[in-house]
């Protein structure tokens, strides 16, 4: 029996309803999860028992996430091209430039366009493109309520928790640890701010990677016995504007942005 190896094919079991009871956006993103392993077919509650067992065996985990984050890019696209970007500006905090959707990311300009490509000054990838148009498509558009959590404690957060840590939480505490000027840097490059002190950390910044969805750095040094630590905190609102697997996402795609100026300046 051939193997289910891209999202589109496992879409395409789905009923396609964008229900959200499987706590997932979409079904796309359910079709995501489940080639990534995070996700099982039975966890839609539409799907017939029988359909879901006849195919479970024959879900083919992608070794390339860059291959997956493009075929989800290209789905994605075509729903952006069935949308009418100027009725969601408002939404999802951007505004019109002709015919563009713009955003603010970290502060610079993000232009979607009405067939679905996305621009900007920037350098772009799918690890950043995929997530930001998931939040123009299925984001719930809410403002954020000011309450920072981790992202455990975000609607499937447990199950994105640890992979978070390992490859994004970890990653920029090490470049943290070795550069003494990342923050400085973070904030003046990306446009973030210091915050208010907040849980005992001594270094604190908030950076907003998608108009809706800042984000807490906090960083502890290393004192004698203990080594160095790092957090970063999502607003309560954030798993409603985009699902936790693309906060995951866009998590990676920006730390790997920041190790990129981290060599930059040794
Ligand atoms: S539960 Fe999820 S996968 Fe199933 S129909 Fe609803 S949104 Fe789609």
């Amino acid at each position: 029996m051939a193997k289910l190896s891209t999202p589109f094919e496992i879409y395409k079991l789905l009923p396609q309803t964008n229900c959200r009871q499987c706590h997932l956006p979409s079904c796309l993103a359910f079709a995501t999860a489940v080639l990534k392993g995070a996700k099982k077919l039975a966890q839609c509650p539409f799907l017939a028992p029988e359909v879901a067992a006849q195919f479970a065996g024959r879900v083919e985990a992608r070794t390339s996430m860059d291959r997956n984050m493009e075929d989800v890019f290209i789905l994605l696209q075509k729903d952006v091209v069935a949308m009418d970007l100027s009725a969601r500006a408002e939404a999802v905090g951007g505004r019109m430039v002709g015919a563009k959707l713009a955003l603010t990311c970290l502060g610079k300009d993000f232009f979607v366009h009405p067939d679905g490509t996305v621009t900007s000054q920037c350098h772009i990838n799918p690890w950043v493109t995929v997530p930001l148009l998931s939040y123009v498509l299925e984001g719930a558009g809410e403002n954020p309520v000011g309450q920072w959590v981790s992202m455990r404690e975000l609607v499937d957060g447990p199950t994105w928790n640890a992979l978070f840590a390992h490859r994004c939480e970890m990653v920029l505490r090490n470049l943290a640890d070795a550069n003494s000027r990342l923050f400085a840097d973070l904030i003046g490059i990306f446009s973030g701010r210091n915050s208010a002190p907040v849980f005992a950390a001594d270094i604190a910044i908030i950076l907003a990677p998608l108009p809706k969805v800042p984000i807490l750095i906090c960083y502890w040094r290393a004192e004698d016995d203990l080594e160095s630590r790092l957090s970063i905190y999502f607003d309560r609102s954030a798993d409603r504007n985009l699902a936790v697997e693309y906060l995951h996402t866009l998590g990676v795609g920006m730390v790997s942005m920041f190790a990129k100026i981290g060599h930059q300046h040794g």
